[in-house]
């Protein structure tokens, strides 16, 4: 690392050095977010939250994980940011293109199970280099793949509005990112899920 240091890594804290400079009064935000919502969605690098959805340090709570997935760990933060930080709203985000439409659980087992080195893709999907060693590790996760993006949603809605440790006044919003115009579109029957008793 001393002598190759990394380049992304110069980069991030010199924008964190400019970052802290003008800090202003970001020191005295609350800890429960002020705009009392919570958004779940995916890590993809082309959703930046704060962007598309307005928000300021110290407004919202943004969980994120690959695919947006109404995970037990999602479901984890979200309990919390009621519970104790007292959000009202929730919001799940997925997107168009996302990289979890593009395997299976066996195909991310095969790809592991081959090597740890990146695989790439093609128009016939993911190929691994082979060059091991690998690991069958890979059979004990649960991806969480998406094979219809709306139906994601839905899915991930109604299990945090069914979710026993989830209050029913809490109404959850169901959407789909637009990566090709930046667009929250929703998807009603999630939204209809998700809607507040
Ligand atoms: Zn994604």
């Amino acid at each position: 690392m001393s002598e190759n240091a990394s380049k992304v890594l110069d980069e991030v804290l010199a924008a964190n050095r400019e970052y802290a400079e003008s800090f202003g009064d970001k020191a005295k935000l609350t800890m429960p977010p002020r705009r009392r919502f919570a958004i779940l969605t995916c890590m993809d690098a082309r959703l930046d939250p704060a962007k598309f959805a307005g928000l300021e340090e110290g407004d919202a709570h943004v969980i994120r994980n690959a695919g947006g997935r109404a995970s037990d760990d999602a479901i984890r933060s979200l309990v919390i940011s009621y519970k104790l930080l007292g959000t009202r709203e929730w919001f799940v985000v997925h997107h168009s293109n996302c990289g979890m439409e593009t395997f299976t659980d066996d195909v991310m087992r095969r790809l592991l199970s081959s090597s740890l080195n990146t695989s790439s893709v093609d128009e016939k999907g993911w190929h691994d280099s082979g060059t091991g060693p690998g690991s069958r590790e890979a059979e004990y996760i649960d991806w969480l793949t998406i094979h219809d993006n709306a139906q994601s949603v839905v899915d991930d809605v109604t299990r945090i509005r069914r979710h026993p440790l989830v209050p029913k006044s809490i109404p959850i919003y169901g959407y789909i990112y637009d990566t090709r115009s930046g667009r929250l579109e929703e998807v009603p029957q999630a939204s209809e899920a998700g809607r507040a008793a």
